[in-house]
């Protein structure tokens, strides 16, 4: 599996925030979001391939219970079955970070889907922004994950005018129940994070949504292996 790094960190979002957990980082992604925060995984992929094996023997190293396996898109690779049923049997818990626009029936505690919104499209680049706006929304995906798996859905928001997008994805979508949806800031600074948490909290609290802070960025700042 091609992989940008594996680290012991702390989840940073969602309802685990504050868990720490051993996140393994695919590299690669079908999207490119204009305000990707691992562009490592994405707009210029680095890493190295890696097997199974030894993913699990990395993730052994440390005293830590729960697993992360992330990107980029995790479920680009195929090898993610393999090495979610090997952490199963080994009694971690996994949670899959994935953007929901692909499905793969992995073994998995808590699919965390981040499905990307309009806004999210990288006008600057006319190749990716129309393969993006293509892929970006996939609902059959999206109603196989939530209707097999424990999920959060985790909405990046970076303007108000992105809000009416979530209502409708919600009108479309009718059985999620609010407590599994998590409303972020789009930023990678905590000066940008507070900024438009300005206006999105009080959003979350009259729709009686869960405003997700990113408590990473906040804790460690925008670095990498974190
Ligand atoms: S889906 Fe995630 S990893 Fe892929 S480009 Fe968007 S923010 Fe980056």
């Amino acid at each position: 599996m091609f992989l940008s790094e594996i680290y012991k960190s702390m989840q940073g979002e969602g309802m685990l925030t504050g868990t720490p957990s051993v996140f393994v980082r695919a590299s690669g992604c079908n999207l490119r979001c204009w305000f990707c925060d691992t562009p490592h995984t994405s707009w210029h992929p680095e890493g190295k391939d890696i097997s199974v094996d030894e993913i699990v023997a990395q993730v052994e190293e440390w005293d830590c219970r729960h697993v992360v396996l992330t990107g980029g898109e995790p479920m680009l690779f195929a090898e993610l079955l393999p090495l979610a049923e090997q952490l199963r049997h080994g009694g971690w818990h996994i949670t899959i970070e994935t953007a929901g626009t692909l499905y793969l029936p992995v073994a998995c505690d808590l699919m965390s889907i981040s499905p990307k919104l309009a806004s999210s499209g990288p006008t600057e680049h006319p190749h990716w922004s129309r393969r993006h706006a293509r892929q970006r929304f996939q609902p059959q995906v999206l109603q196989a994950l939530m209707g097999e798996y424990a999920y959060q859905l985790k909405f990046v928001v970076d303007q108000p005018s992105d809000v009416p997008e979530v209502v409708e994805f919600l009108e479309r979508f009718p059985d999620v129940p609010p407590a599994r949806l998590w409303l972020m800031p789009q930023g990678q600074t905590p000066e940008d994070l507070r900024e438009r948490s300005q206006w999105l909290e009080p959003i979350c609290q009259e729709h009686g949504w869960t405003f997700c802070p990113r408590k990473h960025i906040e804790w460690y700042g925008p670095v990498r292996g974190t």
